[in-house]
């Protein structure tokens, strides 16, 4: 099929199915069928293509595109319209890929059922009662409802792999500095990584590979060579792989036992590929989801501070009252009232305060030093094994609206996730069946960092 052909089929495919799952914030049809013009026009005239010539691809809200808005689902930058592209949209541009459409998320990246929007949730397209898992939602929906064969995400403390695995799709977290994050909007700086999503390993394996590599506007990219992540998966013995069981996840309370199951049943499967299971303990794993809270949070305040009704977004209109406070404060406190919802704001008074005077080093600090503990863990623990495999989601695609007045909870999806943002390794959720309700369930991966090739080739002999 031209390239046409295949983007006309995945626009019809969304305006039919997108009215009731909301994967998307903005779609543009004339952009998106120009774009694979312009590849057909190319491939007739015997130009050479890039590797992902005229595969529909989507975009999280949260990755600057020049001809489309960038909102991060928030009312804050509901009419910012981003004068470049990021790094990795330019990549996928370069690849020769049609970008169809940006799609939905937590505000942000906040959140872990891409309930926290302000353009309305995603529903799970395998039951639309039930979240899509967040904060990456419509960008796994999008997939999982055959709407694009794969699309970017971003991973925080888990917004690629939740829902990738609660979705049924397959969604791999890079490691810290692997994929540029220049034109990512920041949410917090020293976790945040961009990362691919698409329905197996062989769907990712050369998205992973368009987007990895050094950009040099983006400070904490690493400048080092990318392999072939499409050369990593080919083959089926894992004769020599070490893998290491989790303990503390597989005796977590409050786990589905059909998940806890599902591991266990990919670990005989990696075993009869030849990997050696071992029992793998990491002490601190307890701490990742308090300490997450007290970083992710504390980055936020500080990389969301430049929201201020003057600069950027959402500004709200000139009012008397309060003058008294002076027309910037006015301004600005009005700006961020009426343009940040109710999860960002609890971020900034989270972080605001842990990095306040006389409260930083019993918080932002003390979790600083506990990261490091957990940092130490994954690397005693990679010194005796290869892989890392546990649960990503405690529970599956839970019912809409039941966990939306309990942060805390909604925190907890989080328990397994967190650990690898920390760290800064690579982690990936594979699809792993599902439970007596049909909801999709996975398993994780975790590597040592820069070992995206070892995690992928594991995960494309599970599949
Ligand atoms: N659920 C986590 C949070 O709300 C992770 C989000 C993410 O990875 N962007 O912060």
């Amino acid at each position: 099929a031209s390239a046409v052909e295949i983007a006309s089929a995945a626009l019809d495919r969304i305006e039919t199915a997108d009215g009731t799952i909301n994967a998307f914030t903005h779609l543009n049809r004339e952009l998106t069928l120009a774009a694979a013009a312009d590849v057909d026009r190319r491939r007739s005239a015997g130009e050479t293509l890039g590797p992902l010539a005229g595969v529909p691809v989507a975009v999280k809200d949260v990755l600057c595109t020049h001809d489309m808005p960038t909102t991060c689902s928030s009312k804050m930058l509901h009419n910012f319209h981003p004068p470049y592209d990021s790094g990795v949209v330019e990549k996928l541009r370069a690849a020769d890929a049609v970008i169809v459409g940006k799609t939905n998320m937590d505000e942000f990246a906040m959140g872990a059922s891409t309930e926290n929007s302000a353009f309305g949730v995603t529903k799970n397209p395998w039951d639309t009662t039930r979240i899509p898992g967040g904060s990456s939602g419509g960008a796994a929906a999008c997939v999982a409802a055959s709407m694009v064969p794969i699309s970017l995400g971003t991973d925080t403390g888990g917004s690629i792999r939740q829902p990738a695995a609660m979705c049924g799709v397959t969604g791999l977290k890079p490691t810290y500095g692997r994929v540029s994050r220049y034109g990512l909007i920041a949410f917090a700086s020293s976790l945040d990584q961009v990362g691919p999503i698409g329905w197996s390993v062989q769907d990712i394996a050369p998205l992973m590979e368009t987007i990895a590599g050094h950009d040099k506007r983006d400070s904490t990219s690493l400048n080092l060579d990318v392999g072939s992540y499409v050369d990593a998966i080919k083959g089926t013995d894992l004769t020599g792989i070490k893998i290491g069981m989790l303990r503390e996840s597989m005796e977590a309370e409050g786990v589905d036992p059909t998940i806890k199951e599902a591991v266990k049943e990919a670990a005989k499967v990696f075993e009869k590929a030849g990997a050696e299971l071992i029992d793998i303990n990491l002490p601190h794993s307890e701490y990742w989801v308090p300490t997450y809270y007290v970083i992710a949070p504390s980055e936020a305040s500080s990389n969301l501070s430049r929201y201020d009704g003057a600069h950027y977004g959402h500004r709200a209109a000139d009012i008397e009252t309060g003058a008294e406070l002076g027309p910037l404060v006015t301004t600005y406190c009005r700006s961020r009232d009426e343009g940040f919802g109710a999860e960002v704001k609890r971020r900034i008074m989270l972080g605001t305060y842990a990095l306040s005077e006389g409260y930083a080093d019993d918080y932002y600090n003390k979790a600083l030093k506990v990261r490091r503990l957990i940092k130490s863990d994954f690397d005693a623990a990679f010194s005796q094994v290869d892989l890392l495999l546990g649960p990503v989601t405690p529970t599956a695609a839970f019912p809409l609206g039941s966990k939306v007045d309990d942060p805390i909870q909604m925190y907890l999806c989080d328990l397994f996730t967190t650990g690898a943002n920390l760290a800064g390794i690579p982690a990936l959720s594979l699809p792993a069946g599902k439970d007596a309700d049909g909801l999709p369930i996975a398993i994780q991966l975790q590597a040592p960092a820069l070992e995206e090739s070892r995690l992928l080739f594991a995960g494309s002999v599970f599949q």
